[in-house]
């Protein structure tokens, strides 16, 4: 089966507002097995609902409508698809009196406008919100000998939630044939977009019960993988197939198959190895602090560091001896292990980071140009350096460099 969602209102056509509805509408459809189609979002005029309603019902099965069940005048959904499919709307005395029944408990007296709130498609089930004024509606027939349902639901996000879980949701799981959906996200650092497709891509084309995606961000990969079952052991069972072939694959690289940030994947790992941490950051300026510590618990292993920005700081408070300074800059392997090295010591912990480079866009030369990181991790047992050269902009560049800090001490740790 076959959905369609269709978000209506002006607002959402402007930089302003975005459509969210049809977000939470995809994955309630998703988990019931169902796949959506397209998307449209649409002004409020009542021409153009019709058009795309219209448009619509001639591909798919299901289609979910938000928005436009207000009492103004730019509310049209139901004149729209009353009008699309050729059916009357009818004042419903029910849900007329349901309507002055919310306003009196609110102490308010009901406008006149809110009456055409209670125009229902004829044959429609009327789904009633507790939430909000505007019922939802729900119509299913035949056109060409096929079933459909359209389903029409309020706008405002938390009243679409509450009334598609209390009045939607088992309607349509009765009418759509049993599935699981299994879904899992890979997340990856360490290797690029068109590398892991060509890696992974093999062994997902060879499985036609198989959805992937691969989103790129910066520094981390996601893979989404899907499958269906007929049980949801059938469809997990299926997934962890897949999913540890793909993982195989990628080794290492995979940092997470759970939903858990790099950030709480470290953390795990620290824990795990009871190793306390301190960092020394430059160019990254506090971030590799700042994602550790966005993970509840963190004091456990993390001890803090410093942000020496200045040649001063990084000797004063991480101990990197001047001549280094001097002879090598600031922005130098160097400089990177005597900032790791001397924070750990001075903190002692088991681990010690250090990050310096050319975030840009200014301060970059031929022989240190911008996107130029050193990254350290000092240890017991000694001392890695990955030298980068990141893309971007300087934001990107400090996200780059800090992802590669924390996978640094993840991969020590692993
Ligand atoms: P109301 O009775 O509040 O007028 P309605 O069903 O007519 O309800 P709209 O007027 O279309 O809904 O939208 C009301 C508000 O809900 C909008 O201002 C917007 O903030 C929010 N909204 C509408 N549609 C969406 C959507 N698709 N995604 C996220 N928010 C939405
Ligand atoms: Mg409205």
């Amino acid at each position: 089966m076959i959905a369609e969602i269709i978000a209506i209102g002006s607002e959402m056509l402007t930089p302003f507002r975005q459509d969210t509805n049809s977000l939470y509408l995809t994955a309630q459809l998703n988990n019931l097995g169902v796949e959506i189609g397209f998307k449209t979002i649409v002004g409020d005029s009542l021409k153009d609902i019709v058009r795309v309603t219209t448009a619509a019902l001639s591909r798919a099965d299901i289609l979910l409508l938000s928005g436009g069940l207000g009492p103004t005048e730019d509310d049209l959904t139901r004149e729209a698809v009353a009008e699309t499919l050729g059916l009357q709307l009818r004042r419903d005395p029910a849900v007329v009196s349901a309507i002055e029944r919310r306003f009196a408990e609110h102490g308010w007296k009901m406008s006149a406008n809110n009456v055409k709130q209670s125009d229902v498609i004829a044959g429609a089930a009327v789904l009633m919100n507790a939430n909000g004024t505007a019922p939802g509606q729900w119509i299913s027939g035949k056109s060409d000998g096929k079933e459909k349902i359209v389903i029409l639901l309020p706008g405002p996000p938390h009243e679409l939630k509450a009334l598609f879980e209390s009045s939607v949701l088992e309607r349509l799981r009765a009418k759509v044939p049993p599935q699981f959906l299994a879904s899992r996200i890979l997340k990856i650092t360490g290797m690029g977009e068109s590398a892991c497709d060509a890696r992974v891509a093999p062994i997902y084309k060879r499985f036609t019960d198989v959805d992937t995606t691969i989103l790129a961000g910066a520094g981390e990969i996601q893979l989404h993988v899907k499958t269906r079952g007929p049980t949801a052991e059938a469809a997990e069972r299926r997934l962890d197939e897949i999913v540890e072939k793909l993982e195989a694959e990628l080794g290492d690289c995979v940092f997470s198959d759970n939903g858990d940030s790099l950030e709480q994947i470290v953390s795990y790992f620290l824990q795990m190895r009871s190793a306390t941490l301190a960092v020394a950051e430059s160019c990254t300026g506090g971030l590799v602090a700042e994602r550790l510590t966005s993970v509840s618990g963190s004091s456990r292993y993390f001890v803090g560091g410093v942000v020496a920005y200045s040649n001063e700081l990084k000797t004063e408070l991480a101990d990197v001896p001047q001549d280094l300074l001097d002879v090598y800059g600031a922005v130098s392997e160097q400089v990177a292990r005597a900032l790791a090295e001397g924070i750990r010591k001075r903190c002692g912990t088991t681990l010690g980071v250090g990050v310096t480079g050319v975030a840009g866009p200014t301060g970059g030369t031929a022989e240190k140009p911008v996107g130029l990181v050193f990254h350290a991790l000092a240890s017991e047992s000694g001392m890695e350096v990955i030298r980068r050269n990141f893309p971007g902009d300087r934001a990107r560049i400090r996200w780059f460099a800090s992802q590669q800090a924390l996978d640094m001490v993840r991969r020590k740790l692993m």
